[in-house]
């Protein structure tokens, strides 16, 4: 079975289509939170992502605070901008759902959350003693987290306790081994000073994780975001990935 793995779309359309067109064929979709902040088509966004098969998503903090789980006092102050305005901008059924996610999903084999297995909404893992704390929190072989808009891998060796980071190459298959937290980076909002979008192939048949980026029509989501009056500094940080 083929699933792709998705995360952080944030209210970016343009993105989430261009991974769906690049993905091309699947079985079923593991999206992993924060479907909404940020961009400027949270509706739109939830209203595909309810379509996709097989879909399996948990919340993110992003989310969770437009519907009033998080305080959003939590958030710097652009970020709270944002979260105004999808609130404002939210369809009460696109609401709904996503009150209605999970914070954390056990799936044969694989755990998914946001942020991480110990505090599903909130953690970020972002270097190897906070992963190697995680491991002792999923039960499964493998997790799958997002929240840090980063793809990368955790993993444990036979010889250490220690969790090892791995950064995959674009179209490369990681072999699966027991132990691993992978993350597919982000859709919507990549970080790692690549714009393009950001996905995994995760392929149950042959065990292997791959990842890979897709460009898109970034002056387009940034044009509808001016439209918006959403914040410069997110408007911006889209065209080079940070
Ligand atoms: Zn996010």
């Amino acid at each position: 079975m083929k699933i792709l793995v998705i995360s952080d779309i944030h209210g970016n359309l343009t993105a989430l289509n261009a991974v769906l067109n690049d993905a091309n064929s699947f079985d079923a979709v593991w999206c992993l939170g924060d479907l909404v902040g940020y961009g400027p088509d949270p509706n739109e966004v939830i209203e595909k992502i309810k379509t996709l098969p097989n879909l399996h998503c948990v919340i993110g903090n992003h989310d969770a605070a437009t519907i009033g789980l998080i305080n959003i006092e939590a958030f710097n102050y652009e970020a709270r901008e944002a979260l105004t305005w999808t609130q404002s901008a939210l369809k009460p059924e696109n609401y709904h759902y996503l009150e209605n996610l999970p914070d954390r999903l056990d799936l044969e084999n694989f755990t998914l959350a946001h942020g991480s297995p110990r505090f599903p909404v909130w953690e970020y893992l972002l270097d190897t003693k906070t992963a190697t704390d995680n491991f002792a929190y999923f039960d499964n072989p493998y997790c799958c987290v997002g929240h840090s808009h980063l793809p990368i891998i955790y993993y444990l060796s036979d010889e250490s306790v220690s969790a090892h980071l791995l950064i995959p190459d674009e179209h490369t298959q990681t072999a699966l081994n027991p132990r691993m937290i992978l993350n597919p980076g982000s859709v919507g909002q990549p970080r790692d000073r690549n714009p393009h979008a950001s996905y995994a192939i995760l392929d149950t048949d042959t065990n292997t994780w791959a990842y890979h980026r897709v460009a898109y029509d970034v002056a387009a989501v940034q044009q509808r975001m001016r439209e918006a009056g959403l914040p410069e500094r997110h408007i911006t940080r889209l065209s080079n990935g940070w």
